[in-house]
């Protein structure tokens, strides 16, 4: 079923990155894809699961820095038992 296009649709744009190449995806003048990280990348020495928890975390913190605090929190507790510590 192919529905009509709404003249209130905000406008959808797409850019092409100069340096790496990749495509960007803009809604009413708003970045959407890829997402934009501000927070810290991970230190070279995270391994998983860890790493890929604050991955996700870093992923989702502009969108729910709560999302990003429990998984921020699960990374901690992976690193924890990595290390050998006992709960
Ligand atoms: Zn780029």
């Amino acid at each position: 079923m192919n529905l009509p296009i709404q003249a209130t649709t905000p406008p959808v744009r797409f850019s092409r990155c100069a340096r790496c190449k990749n495509f960007a995806v803009w809604v009413d003048g708003e970045l959407v894809a890829p997402a934009v990280l501000t927070a810290p990348p991970p230190h070279q020495d995270l391994a998983d699961p860890a790493l890929a928890s604050y991955t996700e975390g870093r992923g989702v913190f502009n969108a729910s820095p709560r999302a990003a605090a429990a998984l921020l929190r699960l990374c901690l507790q992976q690193l924890v038992g990595m290390l050998g510590a006992k709960p």
